[in-house]
């Protein structure tokens, strides 16, 4: 059985979402930068391109031609960046469960490392799967999870994806995995999964649910 959580907003939660604004305010600048637009006009243009393509480098890339690296070595930059804290309680939850345990994130990989290493819970991960290790594609492009069956070397429901984007976890779901949304509002969603959860902290709960689906 292979566990695998997404990074922003799900191993670290929407109480600490003042960590992903940080780096949201990041992108900001490197759009104003760039365009030489407004804050305002980058803030409404990082939010679109996210809802258009996935991410705002999927609208940056198609549209602008931006590449990867230049990006990601200016939004994973800076003094202003925050990192999760560490709690008890995450670590133990993620050691008690069985099998093996993966970060699989639209993220490149050292912005993940340093917020598990401020939660003190990179030991607790076989590896990250990362943006950069599929060639700068990311969820929900079915290819991705594909491929992630291959690299696991697990099938259908020996997987089980936690993430707080539905989107993210409709290409889960036809290839059989378990799903489970993480998300404070996640009881008003109407989305397809095998089990909802409003924060990570809750996971035990829903455990047994999980396991028998
Ligand atoms: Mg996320």
């Amino acid at each position: 059985m292979t566990w695998l959580f997404d990074y922003d907003l799900t191993l670290y939660g929407h109480d600490e979402a003042d960590v992903l604004w940080s780096l949201d305010r990041n992108i900001t600048r490197f759009l104003m930068q760039r365009f030489a637009w407004s804050e305002a006009t980058a803030d409404e243009f990082r939010k679109g391109y996210c809802a258009q393509f996935g991410t705002t480098l999927g609208g940056l890339r198609a549209l602008h031609g931006v590449t990867p690296t230049e990006y990601f070595d200016f939004i994973h930059a800076g003094e202003t960046l925050l990192q999760p804290k560490f709690e008890p309680w995450r670590r133990e939850l993620l050691l008690a469960l069985p099998g093996t345990r993966w970060v699989f994130t639209n993220a490149r990989r050292d912005w993940a490392e340093r917020g598990l290493q401020s939660m003190q819970i990179q030991d607790c991960f076989a590896g990250i799967l990362d943006i950069e290790s599929f060639a700068w594609d990311s969820k929900p492009s079915p290819s991705v999870y594909a491929e992630v069956e291959i690299r696991m070397k697990e099938k259908g429901s020996q997987l089980i994806l936690l993430d707080d984007k539905p989107d993210n976890l409709q290409p889960a779901l036809a290839l059989g995995w378990r799903t489970v949304l993480v998300h404070p509002q996640c009881e008003q969603m109407q989305v397809e999964c095998t089990a909802k959860i409003k924060h990570l902290v809750e996971l035990p709960q829903i455990f047994s649910k999980l396991l028998t689906e």
